[in-house]
């Protein structure tokens, strides 16, 4: 029982962690919508700006309800410090601004967030900053790209929309005979599914937009790692350059937290029974989803993942039947985002990897007639009914 008071489980960190009162002893965190704090006296301000003196100056610097957020998720994902930035990207940028410089060469997952894959292959080489851009589940692939300039290893897992699982212990160990750092989006899986820090990587990054606030209500991100490189490197980086998150964005996120491990469980049990139905449909050619005996990385999700997460994709026959599909559905929203209490559906090849080559589409087996779908809280009986109304009609 000690141990359990000691060393609390998922589900109490998330409501428990990095919680505060002020002395009005509200039960709820406070909400600190406040640019700048007070100072008593000139020399107070004095102290504080020359950083002798704890305590906060400036909401772009510290905020007491991002702090409490920062906690948090801190304590969730098993890292000594998280920051928190305005968005995903932002995370993403942060990073690589704080901790890179030119001559510096990453190696990235081809199977990123598209808007990854241009920030590594579009902006950062401008600033003398080279990606290699490999497969996801090809450790020899990672190997062979990595050069004496390799700093970061750079992945999501599972991917988009594909769901490849990487062997995140294995990349870490080749990581760091290299001397660089594994650096993991878990956007995907979040704490609750999945914590990279205790396989091996260095940093984890959040966009706090997807499963984090869970209903799709802001923007947000997040860096996680040793107070080493958070508070040392990451941190002077962000009170100069500015992506900081909102308050009020962080009141909502730490709201969302508390609710993370029992929202992700039910992700999880929906998206699995959907995967399952699909894969007996004779209009569905292939399904994806980690959680399925027939996905090539079954037993490493199994073993690396507490669940196998929310998103669920399927292949049709062609670009009309998957068009037919999204038309005629009803409970799943047809929007850009993923991770909310509503079921969304995406067809990539014409919105999240619209910009790509037909050539680079199939390279990644973005086929036209596939579809990801982000599982929501609905009732999974009615999802399946949706589905099957939306399949029926087409050959
Ligand atoms: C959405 C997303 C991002 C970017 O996050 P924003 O909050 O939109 O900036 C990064 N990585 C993954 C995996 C995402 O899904």
């Amino acid at each position: 029982m000690n141990d359990h008071i000691d060393q609390p489980s998922l589900a109490t960190l998330a409501c428990r962690a990095g919680s505060f009162r002020t002395a009005e002893m509200e039960h709820s965190e406070a909400l600190f919508l406040t640019s700048s704090f007070c100072f008593e006296s000139a020399a107070q301000a004095a102290a504080r700006f020359a950083g002798e003196e704890p305590g906060n100056v400036y909401s772009r610097f510290t905020n007491p309800t991002v702090r409490a957020f920062e906690e948090r998720l801190a304590a969730l994902e098993g890292g000594e410090r998280a920051i928190a930035t305005a968005s995903g990207m932002s995370a993403i940028l942060s990073l690589v601004m704080a901790v890179l410089g030119a001559g510096d060469h990453v190696v990235a997952s081809r199977s990123i967030f598209g808007t990854s894959v241009s920030l590594f292959s579009n902006v950062l080489p401008r600033f003398g900053v080279q990606a290699s851009l490999v497969d996801l589940t090809d450790l020899d692939a990672w190997r062979a790209a990595i050069t004496p300039a390799t700093r970061m290893l750079f992945l999501e897992t599972p991917s988009n929309p594909l769901t490849e699982v990487a062997d995140l212990e294995a990349l870490a160990a080749l990581a760091h005979e290299h001397g660089a750092w594994l650096v993991v989006d878990n956007c995907f899986c979040t704490p609750a599914l999945q914590r990279p820090l205790a396989l091996g990587a260095d940093l984890v990054i959040h966009s706090a937009t997807k499963f984090l606030d869970g209903q799709g209500r802001c923007l947000g991100g997040a860096i996680v790692g040793p107070a080493e490189i958070v508070d040392k490197k990451v941190f002077p980086f962000l009170r100069t350059a500015g992506p900081s998150m909102s308050p009020f964005n962080a009141w909502v996120f730490l709201k969302g937290l508390e609710t993370l491990p029992i929202r992700m469980e039910r992700h999880c049990r929906n998206a699995l029974a959907i995967a399952s139905w699909l894969e007996q449909r004779p209009e569905v050619r292939r399904v994806f989803y980690p959680g399925l005996a027939s996905h090539p990385q079954h037993a490493l999700a199994a073993r690396q993942q507490a669940g196998f997460g929310g998103i669920v994709s399927f292949e049709l026959v062609d670009r009309a039947a998957a068009w037919h599909v999204v038309d005629h559905l009803r409970y799943f929203s047809i929007t850009a985002n993923l991770g909310d209490a509503k079921s969304i559906v995406t067809h990539p090849a014409t919105t999240t990897h619209g910009r790509l080559s037909q050539a680079e589409r199939d390279a990644m087996g973005v086929s036209e007639g596939l579809l990801r779908l982000s599982i929501g809280l609905e009732d999974a009986d009615d999802l399946v009914a949706d589905l099957a109304r939306a399949l029926h009609g087409i050959a």
